[in-house]
């Protein structure tokens, strides 16, 4: 077992000037007990906390750190651009070299924006659909997560889910009308409110992948007729592809399914550990954007250029040769390998997963297709897989509603020993229930 003394001295002077103790809600563990770790660093697939202890971290800073911890290539390229300078307020040649690798990456983005967190990139999204399409509503699916403004603050995902607050005080009720949300995966019913509300509606917006409920699978044509839709009652369909960008394939989600959104949110990845968000699609519909268009859209650290080349180098090694393959693979080997002693200590859990992504659900059910089959999660069951986990030196996403993250550093080694502690936590668990 591990000491955690430090980490517990961080945390308690912490909560007396940060609210709750951390800036972003799930980082405090209040949904599997006991208190959040403090990190100290961190390297390839494993991160260390300021008591000492080393994990394989499996959150991997909620996603953008694909390559592991401190990529020396990463590295490079970001003190490279520090010493240039770490903000302008003005066009750099960079910010066009990571505006061309999206858009030749991404056939859907003609033009891209680079903003500086997923949410402003989702926020801006919606507003140029509602000054594109000239109407205000828009449909969401529940539990997809799309950052933490108003509008899509209603039936969100991640710690809003977490926490048992589907729809934060603070929005406003006409906002919150604005706002329509249905059941993800079922095709019917979308269909029939997309065309009842076609001459109000400016835009459906999902995660392709749901990630931010544990991850979430479309069914078969879900997405293309989705499209289909869309396309069919002059409604514009946006992606939110943070998580799935560059991380289900180079392409995204759309490259998997085939299905082209006309507009597409990206984060995460592309900012390479930095803070970062994009957002793009059809040209057109992009030219609406000021100081073009009407549209207005603007940010002081915009396209940072240390963000932007940590983003490109991420990017670039991506690229090469065999990257999916492998982290599909070795994913691969984790989740059979997790099946297999789930079947064999005789536990109730579902494992979804699409390329270096997965969730366990411990749930009764034999499929997880949406807000109300996750909503079926035995919770206490996963707090205590989750602290048998960490305390066997296996770092997961603290919330049964979250995704766990794969990097191309996790070896072969890391995976039998995240297996091993799987055994022994399901096993103990068993003792204990
Ligand atoms: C993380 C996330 C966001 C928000 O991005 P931030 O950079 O945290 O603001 C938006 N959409 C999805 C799908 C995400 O996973």
């Amino acid at each position: 077992m591990q000491n955690w003394i430090n980490s517990k001295k961080y945390f308690s002077e912490a909560k007396k000037v940060i609210p709750g103790g951390v800036n972003s809600p799930v980082r405090a563990y209040v949904a599997v007990g006991g208190e959040p770790l403090f990190i100290e660093r961190a390297k390839g697939a494993y991160i260390y906390d300021v008591d000492g202890n080393k994990y394989i971290d499996y959150v991997l800073s909620w996603g953008p750190m694909i390559l592991g911890h401190s990529n020396e290539t990463v590295l490079k390229a970001v003190s490279k651009a520090m010493k240039k300078g770490t903000s302008f307020g003005a066009p750099t040649k960079k910010e066009v070299e990571l505006a061309k690798l999206i858009t030749e990456i991404y056939p859907s983005i003609e033009k891209v924006r680079l903003v500086s967190s997923g949410t402003e990139a989702a926020m801006s999204a919606i507003r140029l659909a509602r000054g594109y399409t000239g109407r205000e509503k828009i449909i969401k699916f529940e539990g997809c997560y799309h950052g933490h403004f108003d509008s899509l603050l209603v039936k969100a995902g991640s710690g809003a889910a977490t926490f048992g607050v589907p729809s934060s005080k603070g929005v406003t009720k006409g906002i919150a009308q604005d706002t329509i949300t249905l059941p993800f995966n079922d095709i019917e019913k979308t269909e029939e409110v997309i065309r009842r509300e076609r001459e109000n509606l400016a835009c459906v917006i999902l995660e392709p992948v749901p990630a931010n409920m544990g991850v979430v699978l479309p069914k078969d044509n879900f997405l293309k007729r989705l499209r289909q839709v869309t396309s069919e009652n002059n409604v514009l369909l946006i992606f939110d592809e943070v998580i799935t960008g560059f991380r289900v394939a180079l392409g995204g989600a759309q490259e998997v399914f085939g299905v082209k959104p006309d507009l597409t949110v990206l984060g995460k990845i592309i900012g390479g550990g930095f803070p970062i968000g994009a957002f793009g699609g059809r040209a057109e519909i992009m030219d609406e954007l000021s100081p073009d268009g009407p549209v207005y859209q603007a940010g002081t650290l915009s396209g940072n250029p240390v963000a932007v080349s940590a983003g490109i180098a991420t990017i670039k090694e991506l690229m090469e040769k065999d990257t999916y393959e492998k982290l599909d693979k070795i994913t691969g080997e984790l989740v059979t390998g997790l099946s297999k002693i789930i079947v064999k200590t005789n536990h109730e859990a579902v494992i979804n997963r699409i390329g270096s992504l997965f969730t366990i659900f411990f749930s009764d059910k034999n499929e997880i297709y949406d807000y109300n089959d996750v909503s079926s999660c035995d919770l206490k069951k996963f707090a205590e897989f989750f602290q048998g986990m960490l305390a066997h030196g296996i770092y997961l996403a603290p919330s049964q509603f979250e995704a766990n993250f794969v990097s191309t550093k996790h070896s072969s080694v890391d995976i039998n020993k995240t297996i091993e502690a799987f055994e022994h936590t399901l096993r103990r668990e068993k003792k204990t229930y």
